[in-house]
């Protein structure tokens, strides 16, 4: 087991499994470089020192400690664990002691005690050389019985395996597992930091916001709270993105905050109903300035276990990541990029192809798999290509280079010599690649691309091939997004790539007024290993221009936004800002399946608490103060009977 402080105060230690050294050691050398001073782990409480923390140098000393009981070994010795390590504690045989005998021997596993005794050496031969503590153990003189353990649900040992809901659902003892306490502490850590770069360093004022707001136009789904006022509802914010512009307005300057977010979108494993960001705003700032800020904020809060980041982060812009990747947040530790290769293919005798390329948006691009004869199997090609049927509607054509390896691809004969030998130049193909070919219309071939480039990737690495280094964290700045995007359901109308409130490109402005869909935006993205893990923009400070905007090309309701256009004309500063996913960084950050591994108390995939059931149903009569009744959707049965 982990001993928690001493890794992260930089004490030796050795543990057993070689992932868990990876993280922990790391741990322990970025406490040691972040923080002046070691923390004082026993002040204020009934302990004189933690069960991790002790040594040979404290040998002699007499110690309080209060942990929980994590093992027993022949009524002889006790194993008590606390957040900070293991010791072990020698239960005393002789008659004297009996009832002390007595409280540590019958106390079920997980019961909490308190002991009081010395720090001995442990006898030649019995040291534990796995254990910080392995040196030591102690002599009991006295024990009480804070707080027995009743049977439970599963084991608090780091191997045994559990099932996401049952952890979920006794999510106090699954965090007591060494992983959650590691993640829990480093997420306290990060943020403590990014505290003191912002508001030490650089003078920004942490600011609360309210969660009790109004529907905002646009944007994700709000959760709704009924008030006591007939047909009034308050909406909790998706993200203080107004508040954070009216701080400005109110000279503010520069506004930072922790801040919780509500979206009622489904969970997705990089996804959570309610979910925190690092919520910033600055006036008289440009975007060079924004991305500066976060790249020094990340640089000074970023654990230094793990290699330094290097800055400025690389930067792309949009039309490259989709062209290159397929997607707004390419994951670039990797190549396999997308290439066009139409020209190559003007008069192919490939049917799709032909067909493809006789549209006017019509399009041929190609990805180069390496070694992926080698290691993709038939069904893995076959399936890829049904994925892009089902999805897309697409077709893939692989292709070997090959000839005696091109699994009797029905087309393999159609791609002329000089078509292949342009493929191998354009996309440096080598001996086992396999390119996988697409057509259709630029942006949705590209994003098919995107997935399948994705796709290859996990299976590669299901097959032992390294693509994408574990320990390489790789940044990077999406810019120069459109302002807006043609709506998914109704491609006539416009909505805003990032959030009505974002600035056009300064370059782009006339053409607002007549092809809104070629205006660019100031506005940008940070992506870390193919995950977006911020977004912000420099905003619109015109009220007129914000009018515009949100009603000539949105057609959104002005009148829902009336005080925001109102504080803009009363000398609103230009300013900028950012917000980065916090669950989503800090996943990335310890490697965690899920963000739902660096949350406390998250929600389950389908929104619930499954500790507490919470969604959960409220009396009728205590409804009547909201004026609101429950409409009872139809069951199967009733609903069929009204048909
Ligand atoms: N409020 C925005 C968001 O949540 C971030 C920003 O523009 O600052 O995505």
């Amino acid at each position: 087991m982990f001993c928690w402080l001493s890794r992260l105060c930089g004490e030796l230690s050795t543990p057993t499994r070689r992932t868990t050294q990876l993280i922990w050691s790391s741990a322990a050398r970025s406490m040691v470089l972040s923080s002046q001073r070691i923390p004082e782990l026993s002040s204020f409480v009934a302990r004189t020192n933690t069960c991790g923390e002790l040594r040979s140098s404290h040998l002699g000393q007499e110690v309080t400690l209060c942990g929980w009981i994590q093992f027993r070994r022949q009524n002889i010795f006790l194993v008590l664990r606390d957040f900070h390590g293991l010791v072990q504690v020698v239960i005393p045989q002789d008659e004297s002691a009996a009832s002390v005998k007595k409280i540590l021997c019958e106390a079920p596993m997980e019961s909490v005690v308190q002991v009081s005794g010395t720090v001995i050496s442990r006898p030649p031969g019995q040291k534990n050389p796995k254990m910080p503590t392995g040196e030591i153990e102690i002599k009991v003189k006295t024990a009480k019985l804070l707080n027995s353990c009743k049977k439970l649900p599963f084991e608090i040992k780091d191997f045994m395996k559990k099932t996401e809901t049952l952890r979920l659902q006794y999510r106090y003892l699954d965090l007591r597992s060494v992983q959650m306490q590691y993640n829990l502490r480093l997420r306290s850590q990060m943020v403590m930091k990014m505290r003191e770069y912002l508001c030490n360093l650089h003078g920004f004022v942490d600011v609360e916001t309210p969660t009790l707001f109004k529907r905002t136009p646009g944007g994700a789904k709000e959760f709704v709270i009924p008030s006591r006022e007939p047909g009034k509802f308050y909406s909790l914010p998706q993200s203080p993105q107004q508040f954070k512009q009216l701080l400005m307005v109110g000279g503010l300057d520069r506004y930072f905050q922790v801040a919780r977010c509500y979206r009622d979108e489904g969970s997705r494993p990089d996804r959570q109903p309610e979910f925190t960001q690092i919520d910033i705003e600055m006036s008289f700032v440009d975007q060079t300035g924004v991305q500066s800020l976060i790249e020094g904020l990340l640089q000074y809060s970023w654990p230094s276990d793990k290699d330094p980041l290097v800055v400025p982060f690389p930067s792309m812009p949009f039309a490259e990541a989709l062209a290159s990747y397929g997607t707004d947040k390419p994951d670039t530790r990797f190549g396999m990029k997308i290439v066009d290769i139409s020209d190559m293919f003007r008069n192919t005798e490939v049917g799709f192809l032909q067909d493809a390329l006789s549209k006017p948006q019509g399009t041929v691009k190609a990805i180069c798999i390496r070694k992926g004869a080698k290691y993709l199997k038939r069904k893995d090609i076959e399936s890829i290509r049904k994925f892009a049927a089902d999805h897309f509607n697409e077709e893939v054509l692989p292709i070997f280079l090959k000839t005696n390896e091109n699994w009797n691809s029905p087309v393999a004969k159609f791609i002329m010599e000089e078509q292949g030998l342009g493929l191998v130049k354009l996309l440096e193909t080598q001996e086992e690649d396999v390119v996988l070919l697409t057509a259709g219309e630029h942006k949705k071939a590209c994003s098919l691309m995107g997935k399948l480039r994705l796709e290859c990737a996990d299976l590669l690495e299901a097959r032992g091939v390294v693509l994408r280094d574990p320990a390489l964290f790789s940044f990077l700045w999406v810019v120069d997004f459109p302002l807006f995007l043609p709506k998914e359901e109704n491609p006539q109308e416009l909505e805003s790539a990032h959030h009505p409130f974002t600035a056009p490109h300064p370059s782009d402005i006339h053409l607002l007024y007549t092809e809104p869909h070629k205006v660019r935006s100031q506005h940008y993205d940070l992506v870390l290993n193919g995950n977006e893990i911020g977004g912000g923009s420099i905003r619109i400070h015109n009220s007129e221009l914000q009018h515009y905007v949100l009603d000539t090309v949105l057609k959104e309701d002005v009148k829902l936004l009336s005080h925001l256009l109102q504080a803009l004309d009363y000398g609103a500063p230009p300013h900028g800002g950012i917000a980065l996913g916090l669950d989503r960084l800090m996943c990335l950050v310890t490697g965690a399946p899920s963000i739902r591994d660096v949350i406390a108390f998250p929600k389950s995939f389908r929104g619930h608490d499954l500790m507490s059931n919470a969604p959960d149903s409220i009396p009728p009569e205590e409804l009547k103060p909201y004026h609101i009744q429950v409409s009872w959707p139809m069951d199967a049965e009733t609903e069929r009977a009204h048909r």
